[in-house]
């Protein structure tokens, strides 16, 4: 345990896999004067949300997009409670904690899971996927798998779901804004994302998109949404309707849109160029000090967290205190990869030379 620090505003160099450093203006958006949920500059501010929130996924017009008062897990659990009743079957793709995450979600909202794996470090194989799809009506698949660093096909995947009648639900929570990503042309039905990761907002607001056909899907349930917060009936109320559904996280909301704009404005392509840059270079810069690529396959390497096998007899606790006592935070791994593995952050405002060279001043000082 660290004290309470000499000055809580001091710099610190933020590496995590989420959340990322803040952008400036979403910071600066922070010091706001707070407005009413339901003021009309509020609700301008949430239009136009919307709409940037379909040129970050890709989607057409018709799609519906909002910001779910939760981090990202309440963007996983929102799709599986509208999208799932007892008894459907619903196909998880699991190569790691979050894909598990997804498959223990839509088991608690009654579904009949079935997993396609692949082990831990390794991609979903979309054939896998296309010989499992009879009888389903739900597919989901985590585009980024944090837990190991692997980039899954997404696109490929989308292929063999498209035409099967199953929706397609995707977690794109560390690869929205990062990575090419397209829900019109690609088919998909379900997307969420957290504020905290590749924008570089504060964490509290998960991104949504819906498809027409999910909307539709939800309508025709036969029993209601049983997470009354998220139905996206009142999200809809709130947010295409401007009537009362529950009170937004205003102050968020004006920081994730600064957030959302300065990504739009710098270019999604510029972006994806940005991090792909840096990670090959933070990648051959510690590869001197006996660090290596945990992802054997470079086309299942996912740019945004970057996941380096730890060098024979490293003392990863023990580096990773020194390195926070200096306000540099790293991760190690998580689970089966504990101890084994760093999975650096390249997010947003994290995929900067600036803090990965303080980094690697850092680890020159303390391994010598
Ligand atoms: N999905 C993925 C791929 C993640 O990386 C995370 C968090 O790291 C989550 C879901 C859950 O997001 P949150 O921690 O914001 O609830």
């Amino acid at each position: 345990m660290l004290d309470s620090p000499a000055d809580p505003f001091a710099p610190h160099t933020l590496l995590t896999p989420g959340p990322t450093p803040l952008h400036p203006r979403a910071q600066q958006a922070l010091t706001r004067s707070m407005r009413g949920h339901m003021d009309p500059e509020v609700f301008a501010v949430n239009a136009a949300i919307q709409q940037d929130l379909r040129e970050l996924y890709g989607a057409g017009e018709g799609t519906f997009t909002a910001l779910l008062a939760g981090t990202g897990s309440l963007g996983m659990e929102a799709g599986f409670a509208n999208l799932v009743e007892p008894g459907d079957e619903v196909l998880v793709c699991v190569n790691g904690a979050f894909g598990a995450r997804m498959a223990e979600m839509a088991a608690r909202y009654g579904a009949r899971v079935r997993r396609v794996t692949a082990p831990l470090g390794q991609p979903i194989d979309p054939a896998q996927v296309a010989a499992n799809l009879g009888g389903v009506t739900l597919v989901a698949m985590v585009h980024g798998e944090t837990s190991t660093g692997v980039l899954n096909p997404l696109p490929a995947v989308a292929e063999v779901v498209r035409g099967s009648g199953a929706l397609l639900s995707v977690d794109a929570v560390t690869t929205a804004g990062m990575e090419p990503f397209s829900m019109e042309a690609w088919g998909i039905d379900y997307v969420y994302t957290g504020s905290q990761k590749c924008l570089s907002a504060p964490p509290g607001v998960a991104p949504v998109a819906i498809s027409e056909r999910a909307l539709e899907r939800q309508a025709t349930r036969r029993t209601p949404t049983p997470l009354w917060y998220c139905d996206f009936e009142g999200l809809r109320d709130y947010w295409d309707r401007q009537s009362y559904h529950h009170t937004v996280p205003v102050n968020l909301h004006f920081a994730f849109h600064a957030a959302l704009r300065a990504a739009l404005e710098e270019g999604l392509p510029q972006r994806q160029a940005r991090v792909r840059e840096m990670d090959r270079a933070i990648a051959a810069a510690l590869a001197p000090l006996g660090f290596s690529h945990y992802v054997q396959d470079p086309a299942a390497r996912l740019p945004t967290v970057l996941a380096l096998r730890l060098p024979e007899g490293f003392d990863d606790a023990g580096v990773r205190a020194a390195l926070r006592e200096r306000e540099i935070s790293v991760t190690g791994g998580l689970g089966a990869t504990a101890g084994l593995i760093w999975r650096l952050g390249l997010m947003g405002e994290a995929a900067r030379p600036g803090p990965y060279r303080t980094l690697m001043l850092a680890l020159e000082e303390l391994l010598g």
